[in-house]
């Protein structure tokens, strides 16, 4: 293969001049980085490449655009400027990161690349509206009001609100634009028919016996048509008359029942037909302004009768262009989208190409740059929260190359991830596009293509965290190969990691037949037992839905007892010796803010137990409760026990700036006066795991809970940061440990989704290693993976494909490794 290799000219306007960094655990390191060019910063995990690339470069390059808006002055004295000298030849930086957050679920791949404002404006220029009565264009008549030939009926003229489902005017006037409808479902309105509506058979009435039958409206209502229809409220509701029943449901019609209800302390009667409760529980539910209303329990969500799904009002759902609608537009995969396109092109008449060409031109632009970035099988209205990581960034991705602008410096955290070795150099190709444009582009990856397409590589390390934060080599490519000291270097040059010898052939199976979620198609797969089992494909294959959408559900039922209303299988076999399943994916860990490492795998009970044990402690008589910082005994009261105070900003996110009462320690002072081996708590919180086993190597059970973490690859992490800034693959791998800390059960399914992301190939050995154990233990794995040195060190691989999509969902070979690569069939193979 060819290189181009571009030594970094020594000129201050060609460079990226970084002094003196320390943000983190970066060791006042000097960097120097191209400009204009592909930088490549790597190293294990833990080791600096964030610190470096977003906490420094990113961070840096935000405040100081901060500073060009007008009234920020202020707004930036409390930003914390990161730590590092000077910084010289930055221009506006923007990041493209994989953390998914919470996702706008308005979101869509149409409107995150632009690519639905342009088929808007398409529609409004070139579309023809159709009456929804005569399916006959409606024209202008003599007022120039666009009507119905046929029937009269009048339509609105076309502007690209009429297209937008978040506009008033676009919106379908049924649903709202929500494409759903909140029904009543009397089946929860009757919680235990065997009961008495006396002894509480609904859960709306609740239990009546010993209350005043006059209690609210609807009661009085209950008992009139009780006594009018001579029923018995004593009997179980099961053997109430039909009749009687769908009378409290949906009321008794045009007849007039008199009856009594208490009306502000008075009781008061009322002459007037039963409405019945299903109406009285629509009419609130209605009402209501609130999100949470209580009414919610009794509805059931029905696809709006009007739109069914398609969001829009009429008038946008019946204009075609070349007899498809816009609805039918976004429901297409990506590159038939492109093939409609360019058939449009060719058949459009001399007007409408002039309305239509510039247009055109920008939808084809944004198209061909989401077919770059690998994702040919999306469709317009899928929804940014049903996206993985990977693609969403690759969505963004796409979206910044449709960018006029130039001279920016991109900052890319793994784009590798989710994508099948295949797929690769359509990334790489994408990246250099951008780079080619006059952009500064730095990536955060460990992906061996990547490195050998970089115009330069920075490797971070040696170790993690307070053992990395040191540049260990800087250069092109080819210097970083003979660079001795670099690990990288040496991984650069001769590949293969140390594989574990002790694979096995399985003999066990469970089954899933006929599964046909998403784009599955009602395919047999066997999965073996007590194995390390891969499941691979490209990017939309049909991996996810087979592990995630198919067989979690079917192990929820038979393991949890979970009800599963529709499943996306036929039947399930061969799970009867698993004992229990845990599926460790990418989201978030914690629920709240204030969960950190150290209380998420409980070894912070136990730290705080010997913080309470201390002398000090004794003195000022603080128990253990005074060590947690979410408890008001030791908490700061400031900022609450989280050490930050968030502050709101105008035109950008959240910003949190340090609490000026504890400075940021969490705690109440007293508490810090209590001292183990001369370390506060809020020293320890400040720790990372390296340093937390040495100051405990006293405490077998912290030393033990704090070990694994750093088996799977997290040395590095602080025992007191927020969980919620951990990466999607950082979290997996905590997940991971807090799994290994526990009691396990005889077997154990574990389901993993990319656990690579993030790890550079120094800490794929350890993980493999852990992955071994957990075999070798008598449990079984199943991996979702695109790493070639996981895939081949697996015991069995199941591989979906071949393509993605609607031209995915076949299980197109299946094997180990050895077979896998002989299989000319399997595209996955031949990268093995
Ligand atoms: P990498 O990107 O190479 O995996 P990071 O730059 O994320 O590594 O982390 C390097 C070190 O800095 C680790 O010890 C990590 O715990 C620490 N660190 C990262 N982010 C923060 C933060 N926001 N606050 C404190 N320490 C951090
Ligand atoms: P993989 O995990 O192999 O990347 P997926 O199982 O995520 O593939 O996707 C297989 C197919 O199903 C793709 O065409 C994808 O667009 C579609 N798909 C996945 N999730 C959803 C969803 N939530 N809604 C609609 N389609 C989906
Ligand atoms: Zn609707
Ligand atoms: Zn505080």
């Amino acid at each position: 293969k060819e290189r181009t290799v571009v030594t970094p000219v020594k000129d201050n306007n060609h460079q990226l001049v970084l002094k003196g960094c320390r943000q983190n655990n970066l060791k006042n390191v000097n960097v120097t980085i191209p400009k204009e060019k592909l930088t490549v910063i790597t190293g294990v995990s833990g080791s600096g490449k964030s610190s470096l690339a977003f906490d420094t470069i990113y961070a840096e390059g935000k405040r100081r655009y901060l500073d060009n808006m007008s009234n920020a002055a202020k707004m930036q004295e409390q930003i914390e400027k990161p730590d590092f000298d000077t910084i010289q030849g930055l221009t506006p930086t923007i990041a493209i990161e994989q953390k998914k957050g919470s996702q706008n679920p308005r979101s869509t791949v149409g409107t995150l690349t632009g690519i639905l404002d342009h088929l808007r404006m398409l529609y409004v220029a070139i579309g023809i509206p159709h009456c929804p009565y005569c399916g006959v264009p409606v024209q202008k008549d003599s007022k120039s009001k666009n009507r119905c030939p046929v029937c009269g009926s009048l339509f609105q003229g076309l502007t690209a609100s009429t297209f937008n489902a978040n506009a008033h005017v676009g919106a379908c006037h049924t649903c709202n634009g929500l494409g759903i409808l909140y029904e009543v479902n009397p089946d929860t309105i009757v919680v235990n028919g065997d009961l008495s509506v006396l002894d509480g058979a609904t859960s709306y009435f609740g239990k009546l016996r010993g209350k005043k039958p006059t209690g609210n409206w609807m009661l009085g209502e209950l008992y009139a048509i009780a006594a009018d229809m001579n029923v018995d409220l004593d009997l179980p509701w099961n053997d109430l008359p039909n009749e009687f029943r769908q009378a409290v449901f949906y009321g008794t019609g045009d007849k007039i029942y008199s009856f009594k209800y208490n009306s502000g302390g008075r009781d008061t009667e009322i002459n007037r037909p039963a409405a019945g409760a299903v109406s009285h529980i629509q009419r609130l539910f209605r009402e209501s302004k609130s999100n949470d209303n209580p009414q919610k329990e009794y509805m059931r969500e029905i696809p709006c009768p009007t739109c069914h799904g398609e969001l829009l009002c009429y008038e946008a759902r019946y204009t075609t262009i070349m007899g498809y609608r816009l609805p039918e537009l976004t429901k297409m995969p990506i590159d038939k989208l492109w093939n409609w396109v360019c058939n449009l092109q060719e058949l459009l008449s001399d007007n409408q190409k002039s309305k239509a060409e510039e247009v055109l031109l920008e939808i084809q632009n944004r198209i061909v740059n989401l077919l770059q970035v690998g994702l040919p099988y999306l469709t317009l209205s899928r929804t940014a929260p049903t996206l993985s990581g990977g693609e969403l960034q690759r969505v963004r991705l796409s979206s910044q190359l449709g960018s006029e602008l130039i001279g920016l410096t991109y900052i890319l955290d793994e784009p590798s991830i989710g994508l099948h070795p295949r797929d690769h150099h359509l990334m790489i190709d994408t990246i250099k596009h951008l780079r080619d444009k006059g952009n500064t582009v730095i990536v955060v990856e460990h992906d061996k293509d990547t490195m050998l397409n970089a115009d330069y590589i920075v490797d971070v390390g040696p170790g993690a965290g307070t053992f990395g934060g040191e540049i260990v080599a800087a250069g092109t490519v080819n210097e970083i190969m003979k660079n001795t000291l670099s690990a990288t270097g040496r991984f650069l040059s001769n590949s293969k990691i140390c594989e574990p010898e002790n694979t096995i052939n399985p003999h066990k199976w469970m089954t899933l037949n006929g599964c046909t979620g998403n784009n599955l198609k009602n395919i047999n797969v066997r999965f073996p037992l007590h194995t390390m089992c891969c499941i691979t494909g490209v990017s939309g294959s049909g991996k996810s839905s087979l592990i995630f959408g198919t067989l979690i559900p079917a192990l929820n039922k038979v393991i949890n007892h979970q009800r599963c209303i529709d499943s996306s299988y036929l039947s399930f076999e061969g799970y009867e010796d698993i004992d229990g399943f845990v599926q460790m994916d990418q989201s978030p860990v914690g629920k709240s803010s204030r969960s950190t490492p150290a209380t998420y795998i409980g070894v912070f009970d136990t730290i705080r137990s010997v913080f309470a044990k201390q002398p000090r402690a004794y003195e000022l008589g603080l128990s253990e409760s005074h060590f947690s910082f979410n408890s008001k005994d030791g908490g700061c009261p400031v900022c609450e026990g989280q050490g930050q105070i968030k502050v709101a900003f105008q035109y950008m996110a959240d910003t949190y700036v340090t609490c000026p009462e504890c400075k940021g320690s969490r705690y109440q002072e007293g508490v810090l006066e209590v001292l183990y081996k001369g370390k506060s708590i809020a020293d320890v919180l400040h720790m990372d795991v390296s340093e937390a086993i040495l100051l405990f190597e006293d405490v077998k059970e912290i030393v033990q809970k704090l070990s694994l973490m750093d088996e799977v690859g997290l040395p590095y992490l602080k025992l007191g940061q927020s969980t919620a800034t951990l990466s999607g693959g950082e979290a997996q791998r905590l997940k991971l440990a807090k799994e290994l800390s526990g009691k396990q059960k005889r077997h154990m399914v574990y389901i993993l989704d990319e656990p690579t992301t993030g790890l550079h190939f120094q800490d794929i050995e350890k993980l493999l290693l852990i992955f071994r154990k957990l075999v070798d233990a008598g449990h079984s794995l199943y991996i979702i993976e695109h790493n070639t040195e996981i895939i081949g060190a697996s015991d069995w691989i199941i591989d979906i494909g071949p393509e993605g999509g609607n031209a995915g969902g076949q299980v197109v070979a299946e094997g180990s490794p050895e077979k896998i690569k002989r299989n000319p069939a399997s595209v996955t193979g031949k990268y093995l």
